[in-house]
């Protein structure tokens, strides 16, 4: 398993100028190679290969143009490796080759924006407090954590806040934690950020918000500036390390709280949301851009890749269900369908079995009973499209049908929470009713025991 190690490292005055260089002279191979490939694909010729345009844009380049010398020559060849895996995974999403998301074509870098050149095998050396780059120098590198094997490649990146790091890519053998038998599922809410089956909730800092104002001012300041002066310059870095602060704060909750969960449970269960639809495309930011930024702030999508993460690392597993799954619509205790519920309604009363529920908890239940149901219809049917089967009964609304499926999940969800007593009683009494489940009519009976 590859896992990513990342450093920040101090450059002085000399380095800081070698490095720019160094990450001009990727920009400017990986530019003038998309150029090329652009006017050929105008001309309708095939796109050339990654050695082609080697030759072409390093080997031949460096005969005219004598600063292509001055820098390394590992993290050009990279930077063109990367371009070519840029189009692999373009044209693979455009044949279907590549699953999700649609990739975009590969586009021009900007002086700009962050800056990355990537160094592999023997070229560049590690010591106690040092890093050896060819034709930069040894630049000062604070572990803050130990290295977990010797690393394949280094990448050293600048942001946009004029921060410069190490990050390493490293083999890592997965550490399994002992099993604690225990099952969550998570609801993802704006006003609580996590809400846990068991009833826990972790509230999220908020830190674009909290921020907001000093952004506002440091955006006016810097808008009032003659574009390409020094005094502009200033002021995009002040708005940069702010926007760098913000990030960091999320990141740093989203990973103590992933950490903490993986720890804490064998099996995590998310709904699968569709975040970037939510915030760019869809209905939010036109009928509610405060949701948007709200969402953006909180980090789901975030916070869904490192519990995956960990969870591998871990040897935990990971699930996801289907985002159409009436989670918040649904009681948790019956199964019985209470219909949508606007965002404001945080607690509501289930009138098929008078259960008091807190939206979000109930929720999370949801999460956890869904995939405890697909499971059993998974090793019953023992075929490959098991979740489709069940989203098919649940969408038909067959009371019939949608009790049995309820039974499947209540039996299951019994077997999980076995060590809880007051869900053991409630099966008993549910057992007791079970033999008239099968009647249409008798299915809201049953609901109210
Ligand atoms: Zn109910």
């Amino acid at each position: 398993m590859k896992a990513r190690y990342k450093y920040r490292i101090y450059p002085n005055h000399v380095q800081i100028q070698k490095l720019s260089q160094l990450f001009g002279c990727c920009r400017y191979v990986w530019n003038q190679s998309l150029a090329h490939c652009n006017q050929l694909y105008a001309d309708g010729i095939k796109k050339p290969s990654y050695t082609d345009l080697t030759k072409q844009f390093i080997t031949q380049a460096k005969r005219e143009l004598l600063w292509l010398k001055e820098v390394a020559s590992t993290p050009l060849q990279q930077s063109l490796k990367d371009l070519d895996q840029a189009y692999k995974n373009f044209f693979n999403s455009c044949t279907g080759k590549r699953k999700g998301i649609k990739v975009k074509p590969p586009k021009f870098k900007s002086r700009k924006s962050r800056q990355t050149a990537r160094f592999v095998g023997v070229n560049y050396q590690i010591n106690r407090d040092k890093i050896y780059l060819p034709k930069v120098g040894k630049i000062k590198i604070f572990w803050s954590r130990p290295l977990a094997s010797q690393p394949t490649s280094v990448t050293i990146i600048r942001d946009s806040a004029h921060r410069y790091f190490a990050s390493f890519v490293v083999e890592t053998n997965a550490e399994f934690l002992p099993k604690t038998d225990n099952y969550i599922g998570i609801d993802l809410g704006i006003s609580t950020f996590a809400t846990l089956s068991n009833g826990e909730k972790y509230e999220a800092p908020k830190p674009l918000k909290q921020n907001l104002k000093k952004l506002a001012k440091f955006q006016r300041k810097l808008v009032k500036t003659q574009p390409g002066s020094k005094r502009r310059e200033r002021r995009r870095l002040k708005v940069a390390k702010l926007h760098g602060k913000i990030k960091d704060m999320r990141t740093d909750f989203l990973h103590k709280l992933s950490t903490n969960l993986v720890r804490k449970y064998d099996t995590i269960v998310l709904e699968d949301l569709n975040v970037s639809g939510m915030v760019s495309y869809g209905m939010l930011r036109k009928r509610n851009p405060k949701l948007a930024k709200a969402i953006s702030d909180l980090g789901w999508r975030q916070f869904r890749t490192l519990t995956e993460a960990k969870c591998e690392k871990y040897g935990r597993e990971f699930r996801v269900i289907n985002r159409w799954e009436p989670t918040s619509q649904k009681c948790s205790c019956c199964g019985f369908k209470g219909g949508k519920k606007e965002l404001n309604v945080r607690e509501w009363t289930c009138i098929s079995c008078g259960t008091f529920h807190d939206r979000d908890v109930n929720a999370a239940v949801n999460i956890l009973n869904t995939l405890t149901a697909q499971t059993v219809v998974m090793s019953r049917e023992a075929s490959l499209q098991p979740i489709t089967k069940v989203k098919k009964a649940v969408e038909l609304e067959n009371p019939v049908q949608l009790s049995l499926f309820n039974e499947v999940a209540e039996g299951q969800r019994s077997i999980i929470y076995r060590t809880r007593s007051s869900r053991k009683t409630r099966r008993k009494k549910q057992a007791s009713s079970n033999d008239v489940s099968t009647r249409p009519e008798s299915f809201k009976q049953r609901a109210s025991v």
